[in-house]
């Protein structure tokens, strides 16, 4: 079981959530879009979502990015901490919103194709230029 709160203290978090179950490790996605919400790439876990449960919602929103997606925020204090898409079963949970230590590895990169120019990525880690179409995958299933 992992425990998330998107603020440092907890007892000021107005969003958290629990994954009980097995967390994907980690995919940074370069896309623009990442850029924009984190100020560079997104690092990306991964869980079924029957494993994820919002165990307080007081600030949770929603914003539908696409017609296959919505990101999940807490607009008290703009904390990313989901990407979910509609058609499957699995959410994908902005790494950064986890509880450490979360005995996460990061396994590569996508969308690199969009990579902003003032940054390397030098961890010698699988690149796509798009999306990993799927190889990028491991336990959380
Ligand atoms: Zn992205």
């Amino acid at each position: 079981m992992k425990l998330a709160w998107p603020l440092a203290a907890a007892s000021a978090a107005r969003c958290r959530y629990e994954v009980r179950g097995p967390l994907r490790d980690v995919v940074n996605c370069h896309c623009s879009m990442c850029q924009r919400l984190h100020g560079s790439f997104g690092p990306h876990s991964k869980a079924r979502k029957v494993n994820i449960t919002i165990t307080k919602a007081d600030g949770l929103a929603w914003y539908k990015t696409s017609e296959v997606a919505q990101r999940g925020f807490c607009r008290e204090c703009g904390s990313s901490l989901f990407w979910e898409p509609f058609e499957l079963d699995a959410t994908g949970i902005i790494a950064g919103s986890l509880d450490g230590p979360t005995g996460l590895k990061t396994m590569g990169h996508i969308f690199v194709g969009e990579k902003p120019d003032f940054y390397k990525i030098v961890d010698g880690l699988p690149q796509f230029e798009g999306s990993s179409n799927g190889e990028l995958v491991n336990d959380y299933k």
